[in-house]
Order: C-alpha cells, then sequence, then structure tokens
C-alpha cells in the first residue's frame, strides 16, 4: 500500500511547506523537564512512558515518567524531576550498600580490580610524572576508588563524600569521609585539594544537575587532573527504531532513580558547559567510562 500523502495543489505554498514539515519532522513534545545540558534551547523528542522501578519512591512523587531525547545533543532522561521526597527516600531513608550482592564477594573484588587498573592508567599517562596525591570520591558508598588508589600509593589523600551516611563508618582506608548533599560540602572539599582525581562511578545519571556538579568539579580539579566518570548510556543493540521495549527491559532501568544517560555527543555539550574538556570516551557494552580534564575554555 502506497503511504505517501498527497496534498491539495490548490493550497498557498507557505501553508503547503508548513503542513508538510508537520507531517516529515519527528514526534516532538513539550515535557516539564528541560534537556539538562541544553537548558531548553531545543526541543525534546518523546520516546515512550516508564513506571517507577523502585519501591522505596512509591507514594514520594509519580510512579509514571516520561523517557525523552533531547534532538540537540542526543542526552535521553526522565521527565517530570522527582521531588525531594523521592530523592530522600532513593538514598537516604532506605539502606543502598549493606546487603546488596553488587557491592559485597566477588562483585566487589571485580570492580576493585577494575579501579586499580583504571587508576593506573590514569597514572601512567600523567604527563608530569607526579603521583596521586589526592583523590576525591564523590557519591562515594564504599568508597572502591579511595580503596584502589591507597593500595596503588598508601600515600594518596582520599576524601569521600556520599549523600548517606550508611557506609561512612565502613570504609577506614578514607582519610576523610563527608556525609551530605555535595553542595553542603564546598568548602570543606575545596580546602581538601586540588585533586588529581575525582571520581564519579555510576553516579552522573542520579545528578539533577549534572552541569552544576562538574563545574565544581573543575574548580576542584588540580591543572593536570582527571575526572573518572562511568555510567549506563543505551540498552546493548538498541538505536532510534528498535522497539522503546528495550528501554523498559533494560536492567539500567532505574527509574526514577536514573534521570539520564549520556552518550560521547552529550557528554560532550556537557563538559562545553561546566569548563571541562573530554580526554576519552570509551563505550563499554550498554555503559562508558570517560575521562574529563579542565578546558582552557569557559564554560559555554
Ligand atoms: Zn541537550
Amino acid at each position: 500500500m502506497n503511504s505517501t500523502i498527497t496534498l491539495p495543489r490548490h493550497l498557498p505554498w507557505y501553508l503547503l511547506a508548513r503542513i508538510e514539515s508537520c507531517i516529515t519532522r519527528p514526534f516532538k513534545t513539550k515535557v516539564d523537564r528541560d534537556c539538562p545540558t541544553c537548558r531548553g534551547r531545543t526541543v525534546t523528542k518523546h520516546m515512550g512512558p516508564l513506571d517507577a522501578t523502585s519501591y522505596n519512591v512509591r507514594g514520594f512523587g509519580p510512579r509514571h515518567f516520561d523517557l525523552v531525547c533531547c534532538s540537540d545533543c542526543d542526552l535521553i532522561f526522565l521527565s517530570p524531576l522527582p521531588p525531594d521526597k523521592a530523592f530522600e527516600a532513593l538514598y537516604i531513608r532506605f539502606p543502598q550498600f549493606v546487603g546488596h550482592p553488587a557491592y559485597h564477594g566477588e562483585n566487589a573484588k571485580a570492580a576493585l580490580q577494575f579501579y586499580r587498573d583504571r587508576l593506573a592508567e590514569i597514572l601512567s599517562l600523567r604527563r608530569d610524572g607526579r603521583r596521586l596525591d589526592r583523590v576525591l570520591e564523590i557519591g562515594s558508598g564504599l568508597s572502591l576508588i579511595s580503596l584502589a588508589a591507597k593500595l596503588l600509593d598508601h600515600h594518596t589523600f582520599a576524601v569521600a563524600q556520599d549523600i548517606s551516611q550508611e557506609a561512612a563508618g565502613l570504609c577506614p582506608w578514607v582519610d576523610r569521609y563527608l556525609v551530605g548533599p555535595l553542595e553542603s560540602k564546598k568548602e570543606e572539599i575545596q580546602g581538601a585539594g586540588p585533586f588529581d582525581v575525582i571520581s564519579m562511578t555510576h553516579v552522573i545519571e542520579h545528578l539533577p544537575d549534572p552541569v552544576q556538579v562538574l563545574r565544581l568539579c573543575a574548580d576542584w580539579l588540580s591543572k593536570r587532573g582527571t575526572i573518572f566518570v562511568t555510567a549506563p548510556s543505551r540498552p546493548v543493540g538498541w538505536n532510534e527504531s528498535s522497539p522503546f521495549e528495550m528501554w523498559k527491559n533494560w536492567e539500567y532501568n532505574h527509574t526514577p532513580a536514573h534521570l539520564q544517560y549520556f552518550n560521547r555527543k552529550s557528554l560532550e555539550q556537557c563538559c562545553l558547559r561546566s569548563g571541562l574538556h573530554l580526554l576519552k570516551y570509551e563505550p563499554d557494552k550498554d555503559s562508558f567510562v570517560a575521562w574529563l580534564g579542565c578546558s582552557s575554555k569557559k564554560p559555554a
């Protein structure tokens, strides 16, 4: 069957052009949350609805969210943002780390080895030949990056920050463990820096305002320092014509804990707005590993 729409030719040309552009452009919709990297300067494409997957947030805000894509930077993100009470339920009210299999036994050993290898790689590529004097771990939980840094060099000074105090007493290798929102710890962190490595492993996807946090990190980073970021990106094998079910069934569909999913393009845009430079972007199945460094340019 021929699905081409034939428009009546007696209409004025400008009306025909307008109607054609409405038919051919992708479906766009007004959503409650602007792209957190482009801030409302672009349109977004609605991808589909996601139900909350976390039982902790039941009763604290909406149970259904829209997954949308920024047409400019390709960031895929949830809309609307959940209310503060939902964040409290997700990260403070209920335990996240103790007893969770992802943070213990063989999983923790594998993660620790992964971080040791990655820190050693960062260290080997430092052009000034210096060691990692100071490391800041944001959203640290059980602080495996700090432990990996200490195992590489016990002289490294490790500062960890987490919004929850659940793991604060479980990480004796951390020199200073700060409990509270990052914004509230600015002065203490500034005083303990500058840092050769700032890590955000599986953190950036949880941040309501990733640009704001990366701007803080840019201030705290030493001149040749590296921000080490890992995060989920896209379901394996997904592309724009794939069924939306792939997002619903993805193991990283943690709605509404995961607020956005970056790829190289959206992370570059986020860096540009934060006074940072994307040094390295490495896809890893459905996730990525990235290195960010200070940029000589001012934030866009
Ligand atoms: Zn965007």
